[in-house]
């Protein structure tokens, strides 16, 4: 296991320039929203390969590597890409919600995905300062959400989830993480986001938080800063070894 951290001058300069472009004078994090697939769970492979097999079944066209780059979508938005550019049209509602099934049966019947490494420290140390952890997921598997309350006690609570079924509008649309705030009762200024996937930081970005990148897979570090991540880490566990010195800078720095 790598034990890298980042340095305190990066970390100071991800708050300052935050600061700076956002316009706020300080920061009072008071939330942790954090995503689900990719970020506390080693998952992504498990929902590509589900992805691609449904696919398979059913003649829908597409390539594996996709599913890792329509990260964070909800399962709906995923279906209306694929067959916008097979057949010019979206699906209907009945399709998607057998395609989906099938999908979901297909991930349910693969072992169970790990939860990440680093992702127990840093929600621990999330809560030990206080701060409402939320969950903000694209996924609507009622199954896998059930798993968090269990998989990390005392951090995640069942009022405390944003699903697919709770928004109009999915990742990259910034209206999960509004909704996340709104369930925290905090200001943009008073939570971090943790994400895993371009989309998902781009959503968590447009909702003005300083949001959290980790390359816990495929995607390149350029993507998540062309998203607008205020920061990225290699890994979860690089995250929640520099988590305690981000904090101090979040909670010391401000701009007049
Ligand atoms: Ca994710």
């Amino acid at each position: 296991m790598s034990t890298t951290t980042l340095s305190d001058t990066l970390l100071k300069a991800a708050v300052e320039n935050f600061l700076t472009t956002r316009g706020y004078q300080r920061l009072d994090i008071r939330a942790a929203l954090f995503d689900m697939d990719g970020t506390l769970y080693d998952s992504m492979p498990r929902h590509a390969a589900a992805w691609k097999q449904m696919c398979d079944e059913n003649g829908i066209l597409a390539d594996i590597e996709e599913f890792f780059a329509f990260e964070g979508r909800t399962g709906a938005d995923t279906i209306n890409i694929m067959f916008n550019r097979q057949y010019g049209h979206p699906a209907t509602d009945r399709q998607i919600k057998e395609l989906y099934q099938r999908k979901t049966a297909i991930f349910r019947s693969l072992q169970p995905a790990p939860k990440m490494p680093g992702a127990e420290s840093l929600t621990r140390q999330c809560a030990d300062n206080g701060l409402n952890c939320i969950v903000v997921t694209g996924s609507g598997q009622r199954s896998l959400i059930d798993n968090i309350i269990s998989d990390f006690p005392g951090i995640f609570h069942d009022d405390r989830i944003i699903t697919s079924h709770d928004v109009s509008h999915g990742k990259p649309h910034p209206e999960p993480y509004l909704k996340g705030l709104k369930l925290a009762g905090v200001a943009p200024n008073q939570a971090i986001v943790i994400e895993n996937a371009p989309l998902g930081v781009a959503a968590g970005a447009d909702a003005g938080i300083f949001t959290i990148a980790v390359t816990t897979g495929p995607i390149p570090a350029t993507d998540m800063a062309n998203a607008g991540a205020s920061i990225i880490f290699n890994s979860m566990q690089e995250c929640a070894d520099s988590f305690a010195r981000l904090l101090y800078y979040m909670t010391s720095i401000s701009i007049n």
